[in-house]
């Protein structure tokens, strides 16, 4: 097995991807190493930076070092003894039009140089491009990933089988769908650098989540030019294991200074924020000062300190559990980066079905984006289609949440379950409660200590769309099960009217009987006697 997963959070994995070289952990960060201009030598980007892998571009070393390369092989040659991945040529294509390469030729010469990860030579689709180029360049790529296995000659090495199709999603999803047919260790999504480039990673959330979708879902995935460490959290938590950055180095040649949540130029900063070794020992001024070429090694090193330790932290918040929490972070250092993240909306049920259940930690409900969050579709979907209220039940006690987690231990609840017990005593099965709560919406008493249930934080009150998601799951509830009377203790300081009209409305609809009574009585008693009464009323 070339592939191990060992956890889980979102669509993240972190891995084991076995190669003749070594296996390593994922989710991995190749960066990218151009021989013909390269600031930083691959064994430092092994020995200083700790990268276990990198990604170099057949084409480019056969073009410049054919022959050295065939000679010494491409570990030696780099000197590097980590795993190394080649590209094949494809983002040449995109970029000139045509290479002077075949794919056969691409195949041997990957097999020749002994690279560990190898990429056929594919036909990107490009952005800005009509349906019939797309069909083209999808067709192209099947058929050469299909000639890969009639002509590879080596078993050892982990080929990629790029997914085409572009921003035409239908073709992106039938690209995947046949690839996935083929035997390849690795798939990735071709050439979606012009996507990232211009910010549209909503759109960069389809293409994923398309290919994704329709690929088998145990095997790595690859992201081809992610380069940026403030999107690395968006995109494993898509599932892409893998993925390269060349911007390390680009950003490095134009004075760009990244950050875990953006990017500044040299010039804009008076401190750098950061605690690298190299931001340590030096000032914006003076690295503005530095020669070009120093200058360059100096930004070039800081940004793959920064890539390295953001890649770290998204592992350990995958570790605990936390993605979410670390995504919805980073999705407040650009608009963009937010907008993708709601585009997860739209895919939250595959999100669900593959995202584990159960988790180290609790989970942070920090507003409505949150409501996309697998636990609170899963809550949704399995009130639905797992849950029934007890046979004997004919009242239904709508009641707040608390502040006391599980909500049954707290003092308001106490007092409530008093009540019922001194009031009903052999009724007491008659009447079931369920709290409302953000933002799993209902919650039956018999369930508020199933995980993640009562192991949230939320602050109280809810935002609009919040209250509005619980009142929908109130309805949706009350619409769905056979209760004879709705008793509503309303709670006005923490939720607005809507969960009292929308409630109110679905009973008059149901034409079964709803009271309701507020909260705010609850310190003079009032609201148990009248809660009394209401009950007494409503069972005899
Ligand atoms: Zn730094």
């Amino acid at each position: 097995m070339t592939f191990e997963i060992k956890e889980r959070d979102l669509l993240a994995r972190i891995g084991r991807l076995k190669t003749k070289s070594g296996t390593v952990e994922t989710p991995l960060l190749f960066p990218v190493i151009n021989p013909a201009v390269q600031p930083i030598s691959a064994r430092r980007v092994h020995e200083d930076f700790g990268f276990d892998a990198l990604i170099t571009n057949a084409y480019i070393l056969k073009k410049h070092f054919q022959r050295q390369l065939v000679e010494k092989g491409l570990h030696k040659f780099l000197d590097f003894n980590g795993v190394i991945m080649t590209d094949s040529g494809a983002y040449q294509i995109l970029v000139y039009g045509d290479i002077e390469t075949n794919p056969e030729e691409i195949v041997h010469y990957q097999e020749r140089i002994d690279t560990d990860i190898a990429t056929i030579l594919d036909w990107p689709t490009g952005w800005k491009v009509s349906r019939e180029h797309a069909e083209h360049t999808v067709d192209e790529t099947l058929k050469r990933a299909k000639e890969l296995f009639k002509t590879k000659t080596r078993r050892d090495i982990l080929w990629v089988g790029p997914v085409q199709g572009g921003r035409h999603l239908d073709l992106v999803a039938n690209s995947a769908l046949e690839m996935g047919k083929l035997s390849f260790p690795i798939y990735a999504l071709g050439s979606p650098t012009e996507v990232m480039q211009s910010y549209r990673f909503d759109v960069l959330v389809d293409m994923v989540m398309t290919a994704k979708m329709n690929l088998p879902v145990d095997r790595p995935f690859h992201l081809f030019g992610a380069g940026h460490p403030f999107m690395f959290s968006l995109v494993v938590a898509l599932g892409c294991d893998l993925f390269d950055s060349a911007a390390y180095a680009i950003y490095a040649r134009e004075n760009r200074y990244m950050t875990e949540y953006g990017t500044s130029r040299l010039a804009e900063l008076e401190y750098f924020p950061c605690t690298c070794p190299k931001c340590l020992k030096t000032t914006p001024k003076e690295a503005l000062e530095m020669p070009t070429d120093e200058r360059q090694i100096f930004l070039a090193e800081h940004n793959l300190y920064v890539c390295h330790a953001e890649l770290k932290r998204i592992k350990q918040a995958t570790k605990r559990g936390r993605l979410w929490e670390h995504l919805e972070l980073r999705a407040h250092g650009h608009p963009t980066l937010l907008q993708a993240l709601k585009r997860l909306k739209k895919y939250e049920s595959f999100i669900e079905k593959h995202s584990p259940a159960t988790k180290k930690s609790g989970i942070f409900f920090f507003n409505s984006v949150g409501l996309i969050r697998p636990s609170i579709v899963r809550h949704r979907r399995r009130l639905i289609e797992r849950y029934s209220p007890p046979k004997e039940a004919k009242i239904l006690l709508l009641a707040p949440q608390t502040h006391v987690k599980p909500f049954h231990k707290s003092k308001e609840f106490r007092e409530i379950k008093k009540l019922l017990r001194s009031t009903f005593n052999k009724h007491l099965d008659e009447a079931h409660i369920c709290f409302y709560a953000a933002p799993f919406g209902v919650i039956p008493i018999e369930l508020d200590e199933v995980y993640p249930l009562s192991q949230h934080e939320t602050a109280l009150p809810p935002d609009k769309e919040t209250i509005d998601y619980v009142a929908k799951q109130v309805a949706h509830y009350i619409s769905n099960t056979d209760y004879e009377t709705v008793v509503l203790i309303h709670d006005p300081e923490n939720w607005n009217r809507n969960i009292l009209n929308t409630c109110r409305k679905t009973c008059v609809k149901k034409n079964i009987d709803f009271k309701y009574l507020s909260i705010k009585e609850k310190r003079s008693k009032t609201m148990l006697t009248s809660l009394k009464r209401i009950l007494q009323k409503a069972l005899c």
